[in-house]
């Protein structure tokens, strides 16, 4: 079975987030292919990095007049991004795939997920009936894609973005099949450090991915370049031994490459 993570830069900024989670893929010896889908507001410097790491670097680009869909998107930019993340179903190349935000970092090996069928996910921690959208199981079809275009156009999303519409469409997530609801452990927010700290300090030993969501992305954090410590802001200081995990790998792997 050709299985591939996925995920997705539409920027620099997040393709920093997407290097780091490619090495970190690697250093716990994921079998699987590596993709990224980015559009055109990546630069050309940055598309060469990619390219070093990751199998498949696929530029998708949301306003292409040639489909009939996207078409319609014209009058519905504020879906941008989250039809961008839709693309990842057209990676037809690929039998089943695991898509990983660019904000989230692999801690331990989790090829096991290619096990899972569509539409595996781990539940959200503000509302544990919807899952998070951060990390999921799929599998490419452009069949799939079609509808999800179509039902995006038809119902929207309720909260504007990606995650609010794969939750209305795969809507039965919630009670049908536990065995498509992923451990927390596979998704863990950053959030749930503080929220639930003695479930932290039991079982945090056991996390395999850890997602930055919100706005304290692991690279907007100041980084002292003398001690190599990252400094993160008084808000996010309860995550500065994860954070510290993210800018390791970026010290060591990425940022010598860097010119
Ligand atoms: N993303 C992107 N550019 C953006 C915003 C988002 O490429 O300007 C992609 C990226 O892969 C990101 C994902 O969409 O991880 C979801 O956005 P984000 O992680 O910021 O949302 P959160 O997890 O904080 O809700
Ligand atoms: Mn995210």
């Amino acid at each position: 079975m050709k299985g591939a993570w996925v995920t997705l830069a539409t920027n620099d900024s997040y393709s920093l987030g997407a290097l780091v989670l490619a090495h970190s893929l690697k250093q716990v010896g994921t079998t699987r292919e590596l993709a990224i889908l980015i559009t055109p507001g990546v630069t050309n410097s940055m598309r060469t990095r990619l390219s070093q790491v990751f199998n498949l670097v696929q530029e998708v680009n949301v306003l292409d007049s040639r489909d009939q869909a996207n078409l319609r998107l014209l009058q519905r930019p504020e879906l941008g991004i989250t039809f961008t993340k839709l693309h990842c179903w057209r990676l037809t190349q690929y039998e089943k795939c695991v898509f990983l935000d660019a904000d989230t970092l692999v801690l331990q090996n989790c090829d096991e997920l290619f096990d899972r069928e569509e539409l595996s996910a781990a539940p959200d921690v503000g509302w544990p009936d919807c899952f998070n959208s951060g990390v999921f199981v799929y599998r490419p079809s452009g069949e799939t894609y079609d509808k999800l275009i179509q039902f995006a156009l038809d119902k929207g999303s309720f909260d504007g973005g990606d995650q609010g519409l794969l939750n209305l469409y795969f809507s039965d997530w919630a009670h049908k099949d536990i065995s498509k609801h992923l451990p927390f452990i596979y998704n863990v927010c950053s959030t749930a450090f503080y929220s639930y700290l003695p479930a932290f300090k039991q079982f945090g030993k056991d996390v395999k991915i850890i997602h930055f969501i919100g706005s304290a992305k692991p690279w907007l954090q100041y980084f002292d370049t003398e001690t190599q410590k990252v400094r993160p802001s008084s808000d996010v200081g309860h995550l500065a031994v994860i954070l510290q995990r993210w800018w390791d790998i970026f010290c060591s792997l990425i940022h010598p490459n860097l010119s």
